[in-house]
């Protein structure tokens, strides 16, 4: 039982979308940096945290602490009941049909390293084949490309036309088969583009490959649900959608996970040790060797259970709203490039200024208390697409509002007019 849920329902039982009343919930968003009042835009990076999830974490240090499922003792219990619910909240978060269907993990990289490293241990072998896309995080290229090294494996990349969207045509072209898996993210983080997932799923599926879909930029700006997505592995990071750092989440199919060897050995995964041989748990625990990020997965459990309370429908909606006025404006102003103009777009904004670095566009904001991301953001590939090292890449959340698009626009203007 969430002992927070009564509390929670009354402080964000919000009248339809009431951008103030969720800014109140988010204690972070009054700081101030530089003299002002701190404009967050680097949600891809990061998201804050609002005051249930802050909550929901002292609760637990301070009433249930405890390691799990190892003890007769009335905290053991406690604190086994409150991972387990969070696991609970996650399934239903997500659609997923069963609880033992949701590993927990570090977040995203761990989530594609445990997928890559059992089950591509298992089912790739010499000449197979991988495909990602153009548009991957590096947390989606790298672990495969670790993969195939090993195991004499390729790796195929579906390319995105000039406004940074999947090209379905050729991805189609790559499927073949030798492709074993096909992991691709639903929305770039880079660009903002949301990527077709339900049709690459179906497209690998019917080549007789896996799929999986890296949720870390869209669980918090769309509606997912991993049984219409029919993805077999769908993973994503806490601290990206409210939630604490340092928990995150696979999705497996439960099939798919049954036959998955363990990638790491310790304490909760075993049944029995004995010197000779190891019987291993069942999915989800088989996953989850030694003490895990207990007190944040219970955090993550508040912060879904937030999102929840507001809706993603809701959040979609007005983020959407938000997207357009700042692209519009922000497009219109001399010496910017957008780069990433898919028709359907999340959150993220990437562009660069005509006579300036990123990193001066970047730091002309903070001097005015607008936090975004300038660099990389460890998708080096589909930057180079476009031609680039490194953009500007304002990113929006629900907390955000239009006043603060103004306030980013401002800064850029007088840049762009000097
Ligand atoms: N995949 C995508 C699309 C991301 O945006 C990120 C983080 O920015 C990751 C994976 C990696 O997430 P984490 O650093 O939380 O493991």
């Amino acid at each position: 039982v969430d002992p927070f849920a009564f509390e929670h329902e009354a402080r964000s039982a919000h009248p339809a979308f009431d951008v103030n009343a969720i800014r109140r919930d988010f204690p972070i968003l009054q700081e101030r940096v530089n003299g002002r009042q701190l404009v967050w835009f680097d949600n891809a990076a990061t998201t804050h945290k609002p005051q249930c999830v802050i909550d929901r974490l002292a609760y637990f240090y301070a009433h249930e602490n405890s390691n799990i499922h190892r003890a007769a003792h009335a905290l053991a219990g406690r604190a086994t009941d409150a991972y387990e619910t969070a696991r609970e909240t996650v399934r239903r978060f997500i659609g997923a049909s069963s609880t033992e269907e949701i590993v927990f993990v570090r977040g995203t990289t761990e989530a594609i390293n445990l997928v890559a490293k059992s089950w591509g241990a298992q089912n790739v072998g010499e000449g197979d084949e991988i495909i990602v896309s153009h548009l991957e995080h590096h947390a989606n290229i790298v672990p495969w490309q670790q993969l195939a090294a090993e195991k004499g494996a390729k790796i195929r990349v579906i390319p995105v036309d000039d406004s940074g969207q999947v090209l379905l045509e050729e991805y189609k072209r790559l499927l073949n088969d030798r492709t074993k898996i096909v992991s691709v993210t639903q929305v770039s983080n880079a660009l903002g583009t949301v990527v077709p997932v339900k049709d690459i799923v179906d497209l690998a599926h019917r080549a007789g490959a896996l799929a999986l879909v890296d949720g870390a930029q869209s669980v918090s700006h769309l509606a997912v649900d991993v049984q219409a997505l029919d993805a077999d592995f769908f993973v994503f990071s806490g601290h990206k959608i409210f939630g604490p750092t340092g928990i995150g989440v696979v999705y497996g199919k439960r099939a798919v996970l049954d036959a998955m060897p363990p990638w790491q050995g310790g304490g909760n995964m075993i049944a029995d040790v004995t010197f000779e041989r190891t019987v291993f748990q069942p999915p989800p625990n088989r996953f989850e060797a030694g003490t895990g990020n207990i007190a944040d997965a219970v955090g993550l459990g508040a912060a879904l259970d937030y999102v929840s309370r507001i809706g993603l429908a809701n959040i979609a909606r007005y983020e959407h709203e938000l997207l357009e006025y700042a692209t519009v404006r922000l497009g219109a102003i001399d010496g910017v490039r957008l780069v990433g103009t898919a028709r359907d777009k999340a959150s993220v904004l990437s562009f660069v200024l005509k006579g300036y670095t990123t990193e001066e566009v970047g730091k002309a904001l903070n001097e005015e208390g607008i936090a975004v991301r300038t660099g990389h953001h460890c998708a080096q590939p589909i930057l180079r697409r476009f031609g680039l090292e490194t953009t500007v890449r304002p990113s929006l959340a629900f907390y955000n509002t239009t006043e603060e698009v103004d306030r980013m626009l401002a800064v850029v203007k007088q840049l762009a007019r000097k």
